[in-house]
């Protein structure tokens, strides 16, 4: 047993973590430490991989010591010694895809109270049995709607989608959604046998007839009689079965065992409400159960600031009686009051921190991350502990600085109550109101992992190699605005989706505009969802993602779409959401590095193609792991926990596949480099080193080639794909759409990923962002500023112009901060 020295520190003695240097460093407990530097310097890998870790493990260790043995073969954090170090909670931005499932309510954990609330307290139609709090869930077999299973969703075809064009007539081909082939023509001659004109253009067939052949249950087995037919007069005849569009897919989707035929089949249907349960995901007897003559699935839909008055009134209830279980009511009992106190004192949190718009069934999949990050800040705010340490990724990350206020206001009050607060952070306002800066660097990977400052905010001024310091103390460049003036003007009037309610907008071609405002104000939905799915929808590209193509959008008019050419998304999603995508299979540079191994005089003697040497093929991968790298442990506290494949120790390709190797490297060494190293090492390979050279210009030298899209940050996931994109571009009239593209990023990196977006411009695209960062809205030659609040409060344009117009106005949230920053 290590003693616990006395002070208030925590002692850090020879961390080895991934990049770092063997690094000692005492950490202030009781106060907020900021840890800054570069991307990729070894923040995290302090943190979280050795302060989080080892607290994790402590933990873990003292609960279930028979967990030792497993906890062991994941590894416990490379270092020395580490003493006063408290119980971590971390807090950690969401890495990976979130379970399509969860919802605000769910993240919170407050839809359980509102479950217990309706189950004790709710008001029951005559002579119905209480229902137990599983029955008001979805996500349960007692509370699931059975037609549904409690996504609310169903999937159904649509007719524009199955009859994409209904000028061709069905002998054209007119019903897309149908195989091809010789069951194609089949179901041509079925319908020309029972009547239907296959030769007039689709719009002009008889409603019902339509309907037929896209709806019907019915299979009739016709005789064809193949005689007098131009294309093959010499068929025999035969019975041929009916099959509708419909049913068609239907029986593809739950019959087929091919991905393709799968994602072919999905081209043609359309997720719509589940008509059983309204979309609520419930049985139809827990929807009848009210509060204050609500159901949970109208509670669910309200906002927070609403919901809240809604409870309010039980809330403060002086005078309760005694629940009884066979009551109709139980409205106003104890429990009533007890459970809705907790829901409004728990909601009061997440009204302060300026999330009053969302709302309980909010799926968590359309949340950013800021939202929520600060969503889970207010779920362990009122855990009530105290000594321990918050480990923080990034907190202000997607916050306007009118938003970041509250939260630090929320972080002082965990640290007044007793708690440290470890950050990583790049926003330098927020690092400036640390106690204390731990600055790692100078530069990433290789060159980073040592620590160049800790200390007091201050002492960093003299820190001459540390990038943070020159930017906190305004010793680095800072961008100079190009003042571009628009080539022309996209309008779009009347718009409505979400709080957007008959906006009209102006955004200006051939330059970079920063589109602003609070969280919620609808900055997403006009610039990723309306502006996208408008240009989209002219290119007549297919929809990206199922969610899309749902999409209504209200519009009276646009003009000026027809200035583009190409639209490009950049967002955070990830790039893939298995291990077994990674940013050298993304950006195409491993297909060359395959073709290069295929190429080697000992491969071509060994008959080895370039597929031999990807790891999702047979021949050549580690059959244990199939090509993994590792294989997962199962712990029985910690969520799906892996370790490296025994066999191939993550190299994940079989040892013959190894023994081929090129300038002294097998193809596994080659995965284990960083951009920076393979850029060295591929320089001769022109198909890589083009891909390399722009991964490096966004700052991702650091990256791994191997590193598996699950383990990437949104910010690195929209990096690797700008990168992909730059490799590509050409002049032209591309519309690039960025959501927060400097979340995530330090200074100098914010500044890289900024030269490169004006590039863009500068070869005549049109660039729009979705942008909280101060720096480079003031360095965006247009500003459009939403709001003035979130949700109902804002969907609004407060302000617009060149960035100096936008501060001098006095409306809006923005405009004071830009001012400041102009100053
Ligand atoms: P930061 O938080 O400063 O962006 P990280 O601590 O995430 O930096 O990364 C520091 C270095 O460690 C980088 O070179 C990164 O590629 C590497 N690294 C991070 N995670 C892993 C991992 N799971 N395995 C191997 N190397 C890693
Ligand atoms: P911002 O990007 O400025 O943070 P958003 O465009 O995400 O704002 O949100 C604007 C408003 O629309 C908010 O009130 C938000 O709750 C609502 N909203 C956004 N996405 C959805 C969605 N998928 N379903 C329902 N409401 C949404
Ligand atoms: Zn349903
Ligand atoms: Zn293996």
């Amino acid at each position: 047993m290590q003693s616990e020295p006395t002070d208030h520190f925590v002692h850090v003695r020879g961390a080895a973590e991934h990049n770092l240097k063997t690094v000692d460093v005492d950490l202030p407990r009781d106060a907020m430490v900021a840890f800054t530097g570069v991307s990729g310097s070894g923040k995290s890998s302090l943190a979280f991989g050795t302060l989080y870790a080892e607290a994790q493990r402590r933990y873990f260790e003292s609960v279930a010591p028979y967990a030792r043995r497993l906890l062991q073969q994941v590894g416990a954090p490379h270092v020395q010694e580490l003493t006063g170090l408290p119980p971590a909670v971390a807090l950690q931005q969401r890495r990976g895809a979130p379970s399509s499932r969860s919802t605000v309510g769910t993240l919170t954990t407050l839809s359980n109270l509102l479950r217990m609330l309706y189950s004790r307290a709710g008001r029951y139609p005559d002579g119905m049995q209480r229902l137990e709090a599983e029955a008001f869930s979805p996500n349960t077999a007692a509370g699931a709607c059975p037609e549904c299973h409690g996504l609310g969703e169903a999937h159904d075809v649509a007719e524009d989608l199955l009859v994409p064009d209904p000028s061709l007539t069905v002998r054209e081909g007119a019903i897309a959604a149908w195989p091809g082939a010789w069951q194609g023509k089949n179901l041509v001659r079925v319908t020309r046998t029972v009547g239907i004109d296959i030769d007039v253009p689709w719009r002009d067939l008889p409603k019902k007839d339509r309907d037929w052949l896209l709806y019907t249950d019915e299979q009739p087995r016709v005789l064809i009689d193949r005689k007098g037919e131009p294309d093959d007069s010499t068929g025999r005849d035969y019975f041929g079965t009916f099959w509708s569009a419909r049913k068609h897919i239907r029986h593809t989707l739950a019959d087929t065992k091919s991905q393709m035929m799968r994602d072919k089949a999905l081209r043609f249907v359309r997720s719509v409400r589940c008509p059983a349960c309204g979309g609520t995901g419930l049985r139809a007897d827990a929807l009848t159960v009210t509060f204050r003559g609500l159901s949970i699935a109208e509670a669910n839909a309200l906002s927070f600031t609403d919901l809240s008055a809604h409870l309010r009134p039980v809330a403060e209830l002086t005078e309760a009686g005694a629940a009884t279980s066979s009551a109709t009511s139980g409205e106003a009992t104890e429990v009533a009051v007890r459970l809705s106190a907790d829901l409004v004192e728990r909601i009061a949190v997440l009204l302060d921190l300026g999330l009053g718009y969302l709302s309980l069934g909010r799926r968590s999949t359309t949340l950013s991350p800021g939202e929520a990050q600060r969503l889970r800040i207010a779920t362990q705010l009122r855990s009530g502990l105290f000594g321990v340490v918050y480990v923080l990724d990034e907190p202000s990350a997607g916050l306007h600085p009118a938003d970041a206020e509250p939260l630090l206001d929320v972080l002082d009050a965990l640290k007044r109550s007793g708690n440290s607060l470890f950050v990583v952070e790049h926003d330098l306002d927020i690092v400036r109101r640390a106690d204390w800066v731990v600055d790692i660097g100078p530069g990433a990977g290789e060159q980073g992992g040592q620590v160049l400052y800790s200390g007091p905010v201050e002492g960093l001024e003299h820190v001459t190699e540390s990038v943070t310091g020159a930017h906190l103390f305004g010793r680095a460049d800072v961008m100079q605005p190009h003042g571009r003036s628009p080539q022309g003007w996209l309008h779009l009037r009347g718009v409505s989706r979400h709080n957007l309610d008959g906006l009209s907008v102006d955004v200006p071609l051939c330059v970079l505009t920063a589109v602003t405002g609070v969280s919620g104000s609808g900055k997403s939905t006009l610039v990723t969802q309306v502006l996208a799915e408008l240009v989209r929808r002219h290119l007549g590209q297919a929809p990206e993602d199922a969610e899309e193509s749902e999409l209504e959008i209200d519009v009276d008019d646009a003009t000026g779409l027809e200035s583009f050419d190409r639209l490009v998304r950049v967002d955070q999603r990830p790039i893939g959401r298995t291990p077994r995508s990674n940013l050298a299979t993304y950006t195409g540079l491993f297909d060359a590095v395959r073709r290069l191994y295929a190429a080697t005089p000992e491969a071509r003697e060994r008959g080895y193609g370039p597929g031999r040497f990807s790891f999702n093929v047979a021949e050549g991968r580690c059959e244990t792991c199939q090509g993994e790298g590792f294989v997962s442990v199962e712990l029985l506290f910690l969520p799906g926990t892996y370790s490296p494949c025994p066999t191939c120790h993550g190299a994940r390709y079989n040892a013959e596949t190894l023994e081929i190797t090129y300038d002294g490297k097998s193809i596994a060494d080659v995965l284990g480099l960083t951009v920076d190293e393979a850029a060295d090492f591929l320089a001769d390979v022109a198909a890589a080193a083009r891909s390399l050279l722009t991964l490096r210009e966004v700052g991702l030298g650091y990256l791994r080639l191997g590193q598996p899209a699950t383990e990437l940050s949104g910010g690195e996931a929209q990096r690797i794909k700008l990168a992909t994109e730059l490799q590509r571009a050409r002049r032209g009239h591309a519309l690039y759409l960025l959501d927060e593209p400097t979340s995530g990023l330090h200074a100098a990196d914010v500044a890289l990923l900024l030269r490169q977006l004006h590039a863009l411009v500068d070869a005549g695209n049109t660039v729009v962002l979705v942008e909280h960062h101060l720096d480079t809205i003031a360095s965006a030659d247009w500003v459009i500023d939403l709001g003035p609040g979130g949700g109902d409060e804002g969907g609004r344009v407060v302000a617009a112009g060149t960035p100096e117009q936008v501060a001098e106005t006095d409306r809006g949230a923005t405009a004071p901060h830009l001012a400041k920053r102009l100053a």
